[in-house]
């Protein structure tokens, strides 16, 4: 049996908060009181993941004491750089701008602040994933080859998020590297003639709250090995508190049939052969 507590990840989902905000808000107690860089270290060694991918928030009151999308990217490269190795970070949009000025500066966080992808929140902006505005960030993605994580935990058929807008998308641009954040949650089975990847974050505990164990590992082989990558969502949970996140997730996954090999793809190996395209 695999003991995903132990095996080496990389965890392809995660929050983290800039230094700056939290010292602008000494007395929050929210979860993102633990979206912390330093404070998360002793959960990376502990777990043995030995790399994760910080997701920005489409939100730059969140990631920039500026509120603008060059000191978001700024924030995030910061953070790669205080901990070299040890982080991903993916670009963020910030739909007050123009969709133009958006793939500059997607741009310029790729090639001047080292950034690996870019990260779509459609509920946060309200901005439908198969609109307009996307199209020249999806153009750009597909032609230099840069993933691209969509968010999609929709509640509706028209969801912001909502699977068939990616499959949609999809049609449009085949050769765009698709992430899809919480694998649409309970539309996941439109995503199955797609070639997208689908992380796991947010979505597991849930699926094993409404379908149980063997139907959540029946959904998750639907997808198989190749296509699933490993996610948390730490520190945010509809259901779990940040210091549960992972020993849930290991939880779930050890009750899975996935073998070594299959889980070291998972864990690890899918998000490495993306990052890898990408740089
Ligand atoms: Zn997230």
């Amino acid at each position: 049996m695999v003991d995903w507590s132990k095996i080496k990840k990389i965890d392809g989902h995660i929050h983290m908060i800039p230094d700056a905000i939290h010292a602008a808000n000494p007395d929050a107690e929210d979860v993102w009181v633990f979206a912390d860089l330093h404070r998360y270290q002793r959960i990376m060694d502990e777990y043995n993941i030995k790399r994760s991918v910080i997701m920005p928030l489409n939100d730059p009151c969140l990631m920039s004491m500026e509120f603008t999308i060059s000191a978001v990217h700024k924030n995030l490269y910061k953070m790669k750089q205080r901990y070299p190795g040890k982080f991903y970070a993916f670009a963020d949009v910030d739909t007050r701008n123009s969709s133009a000025e958006s793939v500059e500066a997607i741009c310029k966080a790729i090639d001047e602040y080292d950034l690996d992808g870019i990260k779509l929140h459609p509920n946060n902006t309200g901005i439908a994933l198969d609109s307009e505005y996307n199209r020249a960030i999806f153009a750009y993605a597909q032609e230099y080859r840069i993933p691209i994580a969509i968010h999609s935990y929709p509640d509706s058929g028209d969801d912001p998020g909502a699977a068939d807008r990616i499959v949609k998308v999809l049609e449009r641009y085949p050769n765009l590297i698709v992430i899809v954040s919480h694998m649409s949650a309970f539309q996941w089975e439109e995503l199955l003639p797609t070639n997208a990847y689908v992380d796991i974050s947010a979505i597991l505990p849930d699926y094993v709250r409404t379908y149980g164990i063997k139907k959540t590992n029946e959904i998750l082989r639907k997808f198989g090995a190749e296509r699933l990558i490993f996610a948390s969502d730490y520190p945010d949970n509809r259901y779990l508190q940040p210091d549960e996140i992972y020993s849930s997730y290991f939880d779930i996954l050890n009750q899975m049939d996935f073998t070594q090999k299959e889980a070291e793809k998972i864990a690890c190996g899918n998000i490495e052969k993306i990052m890898k395209e990408n740089s």
